[in-house]
């Protein structure tokens, strides 16, 4: 019998979400009659711009780095959690970005993937440090978007869009874009870099 895979079944979603500017859909997702925050649980994620570069279809795959590959190898986990810090399980994460030499992938999928939460919440993506090019500090794209259940207001239908940056570039002062409520946490006495980064998601 055939059934549905979880993750095509997703992914088709995450299509559906992602035809909208992000802060569209956030803004119409959210219930008139929501409560405020309490202002316990972490601060929302904040959001970014998607940036020329996303290319939909990115296959599910927790690696990117490959054979051969240049660059400083890199891990990067975290969690993600609602803004009251419950985990939330099976979110997707799609991530994207350019190489070592600061180019991106357009006609393929180097570089691009996408993985979900386990139970707790956590995910672990491998890839390597990315380049620089011109007008952009050190950065990694990423989309998130919750399961359904745990979305009662809006089932399906939210995402975050947004990018996280390394700690000491000298080109995140210069960037407009730069946000430092998203640095990543990084550690450099490896040979590659150990980062950590938690995202919270405001699904209401
Ligand atoms: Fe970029």
């Amino acid at each position: 019998m055939a059934t549905e895979h979880p993750a095509l079944s997703r992914r088709s979603i995450l299509l559906a979400a992602a035809a909208l500017p992000a802060s569209t859909l956030l803004q119409a997702c959210r219930s008139p009659g929501r409560a405020p925050r309490t202002g316990d649980g972490p601060e929302p994620t904040h959001e970014q711009t998607e940036g020329p570069f996303y290319r939909l279809f990115s296959t599910q795959r927790p690696v990117l780095r490959e054979a051969g590959m240049a660059g400083t190898p890199m891990d990067l986990s975290g969690r993600v959690t609602d803004t009251r810090g419950k985990p939330l399980a099976n979110a997707l994460l799609d991530f994207w970005q350019c190489d070592d030499a600061g180019v991106y992938d357009t006609r393929g999928y180097r570089l691009r993937g996408h993985q979900f939460t386990d139970a707790e919440g956590r995910y672990r993506l491998q890839t390597i440090v990315p380049g620089l090019y011109p007008g952009r500090t050190r950065h990694i794209h990423v989309k998130l978007q919750p399961a359904g259940d745990d979305v009662p207001q809006a089932p399906k239908m939210l995402n975050l869009t947004t990018q996280v940056y390394f700690p000491g570039e000298p080109g995140n002062g210069k960037d407009e874009l730069f946000d430092d409520s998203l640095l990543m946490a990084i550690d450099r006495d490896h040979d590659g870099r150990i980062a950590r980064f938690d995202f919270v998601l405001d699904i209401g």
